[in-house]
């Protein structure tokens, strides 16, 4: 007897937006939940730019990637890595083809919303020490208060030592903490706007109580914190005034709800896509016909400003590097090497949240969680402004590379038009001619302490980069 077919035959004509978690093929969980173990411990551990570029080069070296200038000539197979003030990183893996043909590239960004050290940040106030600070990157203030925060600090003396130190990641080590009013006395407080409820003068982070026992210095308890920071650390107080000092929340990234189908971990925006990127590029063991390359940068949420920032010249100036150790040193193979790249700008997206449905866009214009990774057409906000499109020819491409390789996807548009708006770094990129695309997952509570992401959405952007590495045009 023949089997009756299960389910209705779907039409070819329609856009097909079922749920990825019905689509997936049973054999490719094991290799996403492996996916999503290793995503989890890298988020856990790289809670700053500067430890995501320390452990994605770690990582590399054991891959036999070696910097650049250990190289005079480069060739097929050749795997190098150029990094700037261990921030902003960019691996390459040299193709068969010419690298004028141009490169497949994945960019991402390692820096992540967070709370900044004034330059003098230690003060006391009422017997209580605190440090003053300034919020980097786009925040909602209300959200960093009443949380555990843990404090990451990379220290430069004087003499051009570095003091590089961690407290509250470890479960053995204390935590820090920005206070909030309690809600008996905040009438006035629920009174004001969200953005005005908190301010950044009020993020003031409670560090320590205990006074010095001497009765010379006036602010015992700042004194007694300097006391432990130089013990623990040789610091003195103007060594804050070189120093980057972070603090995010503390703790690890962890899975989420009872099918634990999700993830739930500070930075995804955009660990969640250099992640991928990055692991992309060191699982391809054969030399690609293209030129491959990574690239984790800094400063994306301050709008890529500075050295280390896409703005700068720090891709160019590595490629040339490159090409210079191919004997192609004129401008126009440069130029050509950039122009006939082609790229996935990997940043993460929003989401339909039905706790919010009055800010998606209507008619299957909005991403959904589980529809796999989304690739958006435009950014830019109110009628594109400031977008680099991608064109209609490129997204088919991207189409067909995803459709062929068992990639689950979806389009993206930010949320409803004229509401708000976003950038990445495709349009810094998109100046030297080349194809670029955004592409990622979609988050809930993006630049929260604490972002949610799905496993599945995850586990289809590292396929899809995978395959765009891979791709011979
Ligand atoms: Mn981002
Ligand atoms: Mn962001």
């Amino acid at each position: 007897m023949e089997k009756k077919e299960k389910k209705e035959k779907k039409s070819e004509l329609l856009l097909n937006t079922e749920n990825g978690w019905n689509r997936i093929d049973d054999k490719e969980l094991p290799s996403l939940e492996a996916y999503a173990k290793e995503y989890i411990s890298f988020l856990s551990k790289a809670k700053t730019e500067r430890l995501a570029h320390d452990f994605a080069v770690e990582k590399a070296k054991e891959k036999g990637y070696v910097s650049v200038s250990e190289k005079e000539k480069l060739q097929p197979g050749d795997k190098v890595y150029i990094s700037h003030s261990g921030r902003t990183v960019f691996f390459i893996l040299i193709g068969k083809k010419d690298i004028t043909e141009g490169m497949n590239l994945l960019g991402g960004h390692i820096d992540c919303p967070r709370i900044d050290l004034k330059p003098n940040p230690l003060y006391e106030d009422s017997e209580l020490a605190f440090f003053d600070t300034h919020y980097y990157g786009g925040i909602r203030k209300y959200q960093w208060v009443a949380l555990p925060l843990a404090v990451h600090g990379h220290v430069v003396k004087q003499d051009g030592s570095v003091v590089n130190f961690s407290v509250g990641e470890n479960e053995d080590e204390p935590v820090f903490s920005i206070t909030d009013l309690l809600p008996h006395l905040a009438q006035k407080q629920a009174e004001k706007t969200i953005a005005e409820a908190v301010t950044g003068e009020n993020l003031n982070l409670l560090i320590g109580t205990v006074p010095v026992k001497s009765t010379e210095a006036k602010l015992k308890v700042k004194e007694k914190i300097l006391q432990i920071l130089n013990e623990k650390y040789g610091m003195k107080e103007e060594d804050f005034n070189s120093a980057d000092i972070q603090m995010v929340p503390a703790g690890k990234a962890r899975e989420m709800g009872f099918d634990r189908s999700m993830i739930l971990g500070y930075g995804q925006d955009d660990r969640i896509c250099s992640f991928a990127a990055f692991k992309a590029l060191m699982d391809m063991n054969e030399i690609p016909e293209y030129t491959a390359g990574v690239l984790l940068c800094d400063k994306e949420e301050v709008g890529s400003y500075g050295a280390t920032g896409m703005q700068s010249f720090f891709f160019e100036n590595a490629v040339a590097e490159v090409l210079h150790r191919m004997e192609k040193i004129s401008l126009v193979d440069l130029n050509r090497t950039l122009s006939k790249s082609k790229m996935l700008s990997a940043d993460v997206n929003s989401l339909h949240d039905p706790n919010f449905p009055e800010v998606s866009s209507p008619n299957n214009n909005m991403p959904q969680m589980n529809r796999g990774t989304i690739i958006q057409k435009y950014t830019g906000a109110r009628g594109k402004s400031g977008a680099s499109e991608a064109s209609p020819e490129f997204v088919a491409e991207v189409r067909k590379i995803f459709n062929t390789n068992g990639v689950l996807w979806q389009t993206g548009e930010l949320g409803k038009v004229d509401l708000g708006g976003s950038g990445t770094i495709a349009y810094y990129m998109a100046r030297y001619g080349m194809d670029v695309i955004d592409c990622g997952p979609g988050l809930f509570s993006m630049h929260a302490p604490f972002e949610v992401s799905s496993k599945l959405d995850a586990y289809m952007t590292w396929k899809g980069f995978k395959a765009f590495l891979n791709y011979k045009r």
